[in-house]
C-alpha cells in the first residue's frame, strides 16, 4: 500500500500539480498514521469506462435494478462536467445522455406516471440550478420528464438523494449546497407528460453538505457534512431541522471530507449505513439500526490482476440483491477519483465490489 501510494503520488503529481497539491497537504493534515492498519483491504472486481473528461468528472453513481432479470440491472453515473451515464454491469457503457452538469444522482422505483409504473433518476444540475428527473427505461435510454420550474433557491445544488412514499406516490427530492442549505421538493404534480415540483421544506445543516440517503423504511434521511461529520434528520418534512449526529471527525478513522453515503438494506431492518471518508480514501460501516453504531472502516485497494484501488471517492451505492453470476450477493460501487490504467493515470471511473468479500472481511461478518 504505502509503496504504491509514493508511486501513484509521483503519477499524480506530474499530471495535477496544483489541485493535487492541496489535496496533498489535506491528507497529510487529516489521516492519522497510527490508524493505518486499522483499516480492512478489499479489492475491486469490475470497473466501469472511464468517464470522458479528464477533469474530476464522475462523481456518484446509482445502481438501478432490472424488475425480471437481476443481471441486465444497469449503473447511472454522473459526469459533472456533462451528463448521465448509464452502464451494465460489465462496466460498459450503453446510454449517454448529455443532460448538463450534473453532480449527484438517486433511483426511485415504480413511481406512477399516467396508466404506468416507471422508475425515475433524478440528479442535482449545475446548469441551470435544477433538479433533474428522468424516466430511465429498461434498456438504458433516460427521457427527460422535468418541468423546466424545478429550479432550486439554494446558491448551488450539490448533494442529491430521492425518496417515494408510495402510499400516496409522494415523490420527494432532497438537494443541497456547498453552503449547507437543504431543500426538500415534492414532485408529484404530473400534467402534460411533465413533473413538476413544489418546495416543501428548507434547512441549514450548518457547513458544505453532499452525500445525501433516505433509509426507505425508516424514513431516516442522512446527510454529510463534508468537514464534521453525518447527521440524521427525518424525510418526513414536518420534522423540520431536528436531527442526530451518527459520528463525526472525532472518530480517527473519518477524514474530511465525508461524501457519499448509502444504505444496505438487510432483512429484519438490520443492515448498514456505508460513508466515504474521502481524506483517507476509505469507507465507514455502520448498523442501521439504533444509534448507528460505527462497525469499521475498509479501504479498496490493487489486485493482483491490475485493476487498482480507489482514492478520494465522492459517491458510492450498494445492492443486497443477487445481480447474476458476476455478483451473486449483490455489489458495492465507488467512484475512483484517480484511475489507473497500466500505471498511467487516466479519466475517472467507478469500481464494483463483490459485496460478500466486505462482509467477509469484518469480524463477525
Ligand atoms: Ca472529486
Ligand atoms: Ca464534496
Ligand atoms: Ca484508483
Ligand atoms: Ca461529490
Ligand atoms: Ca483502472
Amino acid at each position: 500500500m504505502k509503496k504504491f501510494e509514493s508511486v501513484k503520488r509521483a503519477g499524480i503529481f506530474i499530471l495535477l500539480v496544483t489541485l493535487t497539491f492541496s489535496c496533498q497537504q489535506n491528507q497529510k493534515g487529516t489521516t492519522n498514521e497510527s490508524t493505518d492498519n486499522l483499516f480492512i483491504e478489499i479489492t475491486a472486481d469490475v470497473q466501469t469506462q472511464a468517464v470522458r473528461d479528464t477533469a474530476d468528472a464522475a462523481d456518484d453513481p446509482a445502481i438501478w435494478i432490472h424488475p425480471e432479470d437481476a443481471s441486465k440491472s444497469l449503473i447511472v453515473g454522473t459526469n459533472k462536467q456533462r451528463g448521465l451515464a448509464v452502464y451494465d454491469l460489465e462496466g460498459t457503457e450503453v446510454y449517454f445522455s448529455p443532460v448538463g452538469k450534473v453532480n449527484n444522482v438517486d433511483v426511485a422505483y415504480n413511481f406512477i406516471y399516467y396508466d404506468s409504473l416507471i422508475d425515475i433518476v433524478g440528479a442535482s444540475n449545475r446548469t441551470d440550478n435544477t433538479i433533474t428527473i428522468m424516466w430511465l427505461h429498461p434498456d438504458g435510454r433516460l427521457e427527460d420528464l422535468a418541468a423546466s420550474n424545478i429550479k432550486s433557491d439554494v446558491e448551488e445544488v450539490y448533494g442529491f438523494c430521492l425518496y417515494l412514499d408510495r402510499s400516496d406516490n409522494s415523490l420527494y427530492a432532497i438537494v443541497n449546497s456547498k453552503t449547507g442549505q437543504v431543500e426538500q421538493w415534492l414532485l408529484n404534480d404530473i400534467h402534460d407528460y411533465e413533473i413538476h415540483g413544489t418546495m416543501v421544506r428548507s434547512f441549514d445543516v450548518g457547513g458544505q453538505t453532499e452525500g445525501c440517503v433516505v433509509d426507505y423504511e425508516t424514513g431516516s434521511l442522512y446527510i454529510g457534512q463534508e468537514n464534521k461529520g453525518i447527521w440524521k434528520y427525518h424525510v418526513d418534512p414536518e420534522k423540520g431541522a431536528e436531527r442526530t449526529l451518527v459520528d463525526d471527525l472525532n472518530n480517527p478513522m473519518l477524514a474530511v471530507d465525508i461524501e457519499g453515503l448509502s444504505i444496505y438494506y438487510a432483512s429484519e431492518g438490520k443492515g448498514y449505513l456505508l460513508a466515504s471518508s474521502q481524506g483517507n480514501h476509505s469507507y465507514a460501516v455502520y448498523e442501521r439500526t439504533g444509534d448507528n453504531k460505527y462497525l469499521g472502516s475498509f479501504r479498496i485497494v490493487d489486485n493482483e490482476n491490475g485493476l487498482d484501488g480507489t482514492e478520494e471517492t465522492d459517491g458510492i451505492d450498494v445492492i443486497n440483491l443477487n445481480m447474476g453470476p458476476s455478483f451473486p450477493n449483490g455489489f458495492f460501487i465507488v467512484q475512483d477519483g484517480f484511475n489507473y490504467e497500466n500505471g498511467i493515470l487516466v479519466s475517472q471511473n467507478f469500481k464494483m465490489i463483490r459485496w460478500e468479500k466486505i462482509a467477509n472481511a469484518f469480524d463477525p461478518p
